[in-house]
């Protein structure tokens, strides 16, 4: 049986409460709370395993993302958003890292860089090159998903970054 706390960080209005949401409810409302924190567990099967996931929806500001001490003490593991429309969401995100490596002090925390909103290609500014460069960089996983349009994904995205931390 895992137990794994997500904290999931990054600018605001790039789409993670859409994320939590939808890896919650499978749903994709349009509108989300903007003004809290928004904190869910439910436990799930995973490769046959039962797993509890704690999840934290950050009120992101533009200077914390998200990654306020209390947060990073709190979670297990981390999932940084940006949207691939705004290179700006994109290009905060080393820092973020380095803020969470930092404040945890243990040599592996499993982190997934996640681009969101990968269907409005027509106003895209990050490559999805750009995106697994950067993943590189930082030593983590990485995907390209939509909260709005692809249910999959999302998942994969929260399940991937429960492996890494039950593994660890
Ligand atoms: P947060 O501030 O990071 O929590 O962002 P929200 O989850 O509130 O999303 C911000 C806006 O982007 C909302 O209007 C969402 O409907 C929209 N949004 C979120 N994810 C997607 C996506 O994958 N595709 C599209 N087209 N819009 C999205
Ligand atoms: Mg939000």
């Amino acid at each position: 049986l895992g137990e794994t706390k997500i904290a999931v960080l990054g600018m605001s209005g790039v789409g993670k409460s859409a994320l939590c949401v939808r890896f919650l409810t499978k749903r994709f409302i349009g509108e989300y709370d903007q003004a809290n924190d928004n904190k869910y567990k439910c436990t799930t099967t995973l490769e046959g395993e039962s797993v509890t996931f704690e999840l934290l929806d950050t009120r992101s500001n533009d200077d914390d993302m998200g990654a306020r001490d209390d947060v990073v003490r709190w979670a297990d593991g981390f999932l940084l958003v940006y949207s691939v429309t705004s290179r700006q969401t994109f290009d905060v995100l080393a820092d973020v890292r380095r803020r969470v490596e930092d404040m945890k002090k243990v040599s592996h925390v499993p982190v997934i860089l996640v681009g969101n909103k990968a269907d409005l290609a027509h106003v895209r500014q990050v490559t999805q090159d750009e995106g697994a460069r950067l993943a590189a960089e930082l030593s983590c996983s990485f995907m390209e998903v939509s909260a709005s349009e692809d249910v999959t994904k999302v998942m994969d995205a929260f399940h991937t970054l429960c492996r890494e931390i039950i593994e660890y």
